[in-house]
């Protein structure tokens, strides 16, 4: 019996849904927050209200890794609506979705 539907790549990038991402440091691994990302878009920056945990990072003007001490992002104000948010400086992080049975991992 042939299957009508398949599960590939392209299924996976559809859909706008939010899920729980785990931010860490692409340099060396440390943990930074947990994070509520919309969608599938590419991450460039992350609103401070989205940040799940470790809340002290929202004290600081920029997002330094708390091991290696390599400057992640600088805040800003981003839109009329005035979220503060930090700017990601490209390859800074990378983030992982928690999917039964599997790990993405995407770097970026
Ligand atoms: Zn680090």
């Amino acid at each position: 019996m042939k299957k009508i539907f398949t599960s590939d790549k392209y299924t996976k990038g559809r859909g706008n849904f939010v899920k729980k991402i785990e931010i860490r440091c692409n340099n060396c691994s440390e943990y930074i927050f947990s994070y509520q990302k919309e969608g599938n878009g590419e991450l460039e920056k992350l609103f401070f209200d989205l940040i799940l945990d470790n809340l002290s990072v929202k004290n600081g003007t920029k997002l330094v890794c708390r091991k290696c001490e390599k400057l992640l992002g600088t805040r800003f104000i981003f839109g009329k609506e005035k979220r503060d948010a930090f700017k990601l400086y490209p390859g800074a992080i990378y983030w992982k979705i928690f999917v039964p049975k599997t790990t993405i991992v995407k770097r970026g």
